[in-house]
């Protein structure tokens, strides 16, 4: 295998969107559990604009002086997915690992990762042991999931399970992506060499609810298939052509019966020919719509508005508010 700088510090980075609950607990096993590593580490907890205490309870955290608690604030949610990219940019680590701040993914597996990097692996990936969701949460998933595997040919199983650690050049590569819709696992993989999986523990979340609703569902989905690939763009053309095939031959069926039975039949037939026209009006709008939401993103992009806004880090008890020429206008 490929022969790596060996990991003498780690970061851990933590998106949070109103999850006060389980913050205390959260920072108190994050950290028992990095005391354990023997290294140098940072926790990066990035609040992404929550509308509870949150931000109070990470700043005041991120103000001792010997704190390893790093406090990001950005301005307003901006998704899970933004929040960790502030957080990677902020990261100093020679691996950084990603966490769930629900405690849904043990922190206490955060020393198994940092040793299986250590056996040279760029990526480490987590599988959810007997995953503790809903059926509604868990269906949508399995169907990503296959379809990423297929689409990417990236051998990975559990791209939901955010539990994962990345190596200094796979961050800093993917702080070179400047687009806006990321799906970080799947980014992540695409510069790795040697990827693995190791299989955790799965919790059922304690507090709260999932931030993610079905519509933010949908949108993390056209995300994680926009921001990999273009095939669905070309197999939009391919359905399309088949679709006006069939649409061509059923002309001529028709045609031939008419001909065949007299007009009488044909009259009838205005119901099937209606029922023909919907399928293609149907598949004409399923091919739009994934039109706009490629057009739609690159819109974003074009845009360049700034991915996200870091108004405040405070660092071992130090305050810093970024002006704008170091503003993250990546
Ligand atoms: N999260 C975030 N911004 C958002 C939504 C979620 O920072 O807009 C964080 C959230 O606080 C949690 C993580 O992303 O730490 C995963 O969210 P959640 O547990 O709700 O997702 P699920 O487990 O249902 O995938
Ligand atoms: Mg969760």
């Amino acid at each position: 295998m490929f022969t790596q700088k060996p990991i003498a510090s780690v970061s851990v980075v933590i998106p949070i969107f109103n999850e006060e609950e389980s913050l205390p607990e959260l920072m108190r096993r994050t950290q028992a559990a990095c005391d354990e590593l023997e290294r140098d580490y940072e926790i990066i907890l990035i609040d992404d604009g929550s509308r509870d205490s949150s931000p109070e309870l990470i700043q005041q955290v991120a103000n001792d002086k010997q704190s390893h608690f790093v406090a990001l604030l950005l301005n307003r949610n901006y998704g899970q997915h933004a929040a960790i990219m502030a957080g990677f940019e902020e990261a100093k680590g020679d691996l950084v690992i990603t966490l769930d701040a629900d405690l849904q993914n043990p922190p206490e597996e955060i020393p198994r990762l940092v040793a299986k990097a250590d056996e040279g692996y760029d990526v480490i990936g987590t599988v959810r042991r007997r995953r503790k969701d809903s059926m509604f949460r868990r269906l949508p998933s399995a169907i990503i999931n296959g379809g990423v595997r297929r689409a990417t040919g990236v051998q990975m199983s559990d791209y939901g399970c955010m539990l994962r650690a990345y190596r200094r050049h796979i961050i800093d590569a993917m702080l070179q992506c400047h687009e806006r819709s990321t799906f970080i696992p799947i980014l992540a993989n695409s510069f790795a060499r040697n990827t693995t999986e190791i299989d955790v523990d799965h919790a059922e979340r304690e507090h709260g609810e999932s931030k993610y609703n079905f519509m933010r569902l949908i949108n993390l989905m056209f995300d994680l298939v926009t921001c990999m690939t273009t095939t669905p763009l070309r197999l939009l053309s391919i359905v399309g052509s088949a679709i006006a095939g069939l649409g061509f031959l059923f002309a001529i069926i028709l045609l031939l019966l008419r001909l065949l039975h007299g007009p009488q039949w044909a009259g009838d037939g205005v119901f099937t020919l209606f029922a023909v026209l919907f399928i293609f009006v149907g598949a004409q709008f399923i091919g739009m719509g994934l039109l706009g939401e490629y057009i739609g993103r690159m819109y974003n992009d074009v845009r360049a508005r700034p991915r996200y806004f870091v108004q405040q880090i405070i660092r071992k008890g130090q305050t810093f508010s970024p002006t704008s020429e170091d503003e993250k206008s990546s």
